[in-house]
């Protein structure tokens, strides 16, 4: 049991966690990934201040060890859904369950826009978590749609279960592959079919294909905790960082515009202000 989860390894999240930890909270970070994608894509950041022309693996790695430094307990993991039962949040991850008194949502915002005809077959055919889902594909084609790298070993363990995948990876791809999984480059275009998921239609031509897994940085909010008010995509919050369900704050990009390196830490720190009277109150 902590006293925060914060869900996302970010600036904001990371912020919002070295912020908690000086307060003296028992914290907990979850991440899909070791480190935020987005961030570790920057050649050199120019614009957070004090540390001109950094490197953006440099910086999240400084960022990852200061929050570790103080005793935040790192936890590799996708958050699926939160929920609340009675005072505290209980979070459901792949492979984790996490109680927490409350939440952080540190989470970004996903890359990749939504493809044509995946809304609709959520559930038929659709899948966001190989490890979950694969099984109900054993001895099926699939195609895997990665825009991170963690899809490389969600794609290996489909080549271990399926009679055929097919990953396209949306990112310079550079890794290895299990020779069963066939490559394939183009644009994902259109999921479609009848009950059920038939068929991929890419820009280097169709796939006939009984699942679509797509592999983000992260999904939408409102996904992950039922209610939680949004508005254009982003997380409404109060100038405290609190969303509209009690306990749950949110911070960074998944907030709003400017996408910035500042404007996430600065946030993050609002949040485990905010989380930190919250608790005491
Ligand atoms: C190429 C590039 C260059 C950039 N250059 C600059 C720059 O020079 N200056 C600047 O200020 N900004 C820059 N940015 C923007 C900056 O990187 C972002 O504003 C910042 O990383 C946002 O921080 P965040 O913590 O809100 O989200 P993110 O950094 O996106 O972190 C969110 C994390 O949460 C994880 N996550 C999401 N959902 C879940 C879940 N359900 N469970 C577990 N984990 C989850 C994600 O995997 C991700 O690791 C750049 C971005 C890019 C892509």
């Amino acid at each position: 049991m902590y006293d925060i989860a914060i869900i996302g390894g970010g600036p904001a999240g990371l912020s919002a966690a070295v912020n908690a930890c000086r307060r003296n909270k028992k914290t907990i970070l979850i991440s899909k990934e070791e480190q935020s994608s987005k961030l570790t894509q920057a050649h050199s950041i120019d614009n957070y201040l004090g540390l001109p022309e950094i490197n953006g693996a440099d910086l999240a790695r400084r960022m990852k060890e200061h929050a570790l430094g103080l005793g935040t307990v790192f936890l590799k993991d996708e958050i699926q859904s939160v929920y609340r039962d009675g005072r505290n949040f209980f979070l459901t991850g792949r492979e984790n369950t996490v109680e927490a008194a409350a939440v952080i949502l540190a989470i970004g915002i996903a890359i990749g826009k939504e493809i044509e005809g995946e809304a609709d077959f959520v559930g038929r055919g659709v899948s966001y978590c190989a490890t979950c889902d694969g099984m109900f594909f054993k001895g099926k084609t699939v195609a895997l749609i990665g825009y991170i790298p963690e899809a490389e070993r969600e794609v290996n363990f489909l080549a271990e279960i399926c009679q055929k995948v097919y990953f396209l990876p949306q990112y310079g791809f550079k890794g290895e592959l299990d020779p069963k999984v066939k490559l394939w480059k183009g644009k994902p275009l259109r999921i479609s079919g009848t009950e059920k998921v038939e068929l991929l239609k890419t820009g280097n031509g169709d796939l006939a294909v009984d699942g679509v897994f797509i592999e983000r940085a992260g999904r939408p909010a409102d996904q992950l905790i039922e209610g939680l008010e949004m508005e254009n995509g982003f997380i409404i919050t109060d100038t405290n960082q609190a969303t509209n369900i009690e306990g749950v704050f949110a911070a960074g990009d998944c907030t709003g515009r400017p996408w910035q390196i500042g404007r996430a830490v600065g946030q993050g720190q609002i949040a485990a202000l905010a989380v930190v009277n919250y608790l005491e109150t």
